[in-house]
Order: structure tokens, then sequence, then C-alpha cells
């Protein structure tokens, strides 16, 4: 059987309609059904997408609203009945977005596909405070881990050996097994960590303090989900020529030592 209709898996960026590419744009003025998660932006998609269906199947962390085989059939059953569907996503697809299961199963069923890439928050959440994941002399290279499971040891071992910048996404919950293992495999204690909550959003928020501090300080401060977290020095040119920044690190001890 040959589909008349299409699926167009778009990615929406951190949060931001500003970060929306123009093809997202175009993809969704042309859609008769929206697919969407929480991540994405949506809050304005009645005007973007006017004559499309909008149908919520939103993820809350540790919840899934609507199951990921369900979403995959909903794509291919909207487009087998001849409509355009548009998946809209956070940040881009195929960074931990499952953007690679849903074009296997439209693929399978027949179903024409394309992917339009979109802003991952592995770069643009860090980069909205300030922190550039590589620098001339401090950092030539940066890893992106999930931090949805707890890493293996073996992991953490090759991660703290590594050297460069580490980005880890849905990584708030498992941030103290985390930086346990990279502490017990020999990163510096005094590594400085980034937590940047919200990133892009009206609520933006960033948590800075050293690997040994930065367990207690993200609690004190009740980070939660969607966090990135940014471990390595290039943390350090956040506030560089900044003076009332750079006593942020300092402030951030002394909470936990008073
Ligand atoms: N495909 C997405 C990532 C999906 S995993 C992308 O490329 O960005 C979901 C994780 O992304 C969250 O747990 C969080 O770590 C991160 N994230 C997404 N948007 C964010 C935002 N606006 N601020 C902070 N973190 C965000």
């Amino acid at each position: 059987m040959t589909a008349s209709g299409s699926v167009t898996l778009v990615g929406g960026g951190p949060g931001s309609a500003e970060l929306m590419t123009a093809a997202a744009f175009d993809a969704l003025a042309h859609a008769d059904v929206v697919l969407y998660d929480r991540l994405a932006p949506h809050d304005r998609l009645a005007d973007w997408a006017p004559r499309a269906l909008l149908v919520d199947v939103g993820k809350q962390p540790g919840h899934h609203a609507v199951a990921q085989p369900e979403i995959e059939r909903m794509l291919v059953r909207h487009a087998l009945d001849g409509s355009r569907v548009v998946r809209l996503k956070g940040g881009d697809s195929y960074v931990f977005g499952r953007g690679g299961e849903e074009v296997l199963a439209c693929r399978e069923a027949g179903v024409p596909v394309r992917v339009i890439p979109g802003v991952s928050s592995a770069t643009a959440v860090p980069a909205a405070a300030g922190i550039p994941l590589t620098h001339r002399g401090i950092s030539h290279l940066f890893t992106v881990v999930s931090g949805h499971a707890p890493l293996s040891d073996d992991e953490h071992r090759h991660l703290a050996g590594l050297g460069g910048t580490i980005v880890v996404l849905m990584g708030a919950g498992t941030l103290p097994t985390l930086s346990a293992g990279l502490a017990k495999h020999g990163l510096d204690a005094r590594t400085p960590v980034a937590v940047i909550e919200r990133g892009h959003t009206p609520g933006q928020r960033t948590t800075i303090a050293e690997l040994a501090d930065i367990v207690t300080v993200a609690a004190t401060a009740g980070v939660s989900s969607p966090a990135v977290i940014v471990i390595g020095d290039v943390v350090r040119l956040a506030w560089q020529g900044d003076a009332s920044a750079a006593r942020r690190l300092t402030d951030a001890v002394e909470l936990v030592q008073p």
C-alpha cells in the first residue's frame, strides 16, 4: 500500500519559538495533523499550523503520556489516511529524540518520511548560559551523554579519562551517581559544573559549583528537569571578565560550607 500522506519529523529547538527554523514553520503551515512533545515550543501551535489537528503526546519525566509504539502507530495511521503529519519534538529529533525509531516505523509502513533538523539543547542551552563547549587551549572536544539511566563504572572511567567537556541531558536525577563516578575515576574535584534549567525560556536558571559540591548545591537550589549539565573548565568562561558572576562559584561553595 502506498501512502498519499507523509510524515515530517521537525526538531523544534529547546523551547523558544525564536529558535525554530524556517523549514519548521513551513512544515507546520502545511500540516494536517501535528503530534507534539512537551519540550517542543507549542504555545502558539494553533497559529503556526492553522489547518491541523493538534495532538499532545507529551512526556513528563518518568511518565509516557502516549507510549512510543503508539506514537509510531499514530504517525503511520494518519499518513496512510492521506494526512500530512508533522511530528514536532524538542531540540533535534536525532539527539535522544527517538527520531530514528519513528523514521524506521514510517519506512516499514511505506510512508514517505523526512527529517527537519532542530537546534539541540545539547549546544544551545549551555550557550544560553554563556558557556562555549569548546575553547582554544581549554577544551577541544565535547561528549554528550544521556543521564536517563546511571552510567556503568566503566563508562564513568572512560568519561573521566576523555578530557574535554561533558554535556549531560536528562541528568538531573542521576547527578549524584555521575559526580561520584567521575570523582572516583580521577576527575579533579575542583572541576566546575553548571546545571542550566529551562534554557531559552523565561524561567532559565544556572547553578554552578565545583564537582565536589555540585550535588549539595543543586539539591539546595532544588534543580529539576529539564536541565542540561556541563562539566569542564569551559564553565569558567561563562563569567570570565564579569566580576559579579565570578563570585557565583565562591558563593555556591560558601552555601554548602557556611
Ligand atoms: N532532542 C532533544 C533532547 C531530548 S532529551 C534535544 O536535542 O535537545 C530531553 C532533555 O533535553 C531534557 O531532560 C534536558 O536535559 C534537555 N533539554 C531540552 N530542552 C531543554 C531546555 N529548554 N532547557 C534545559 N534542558 C533542556
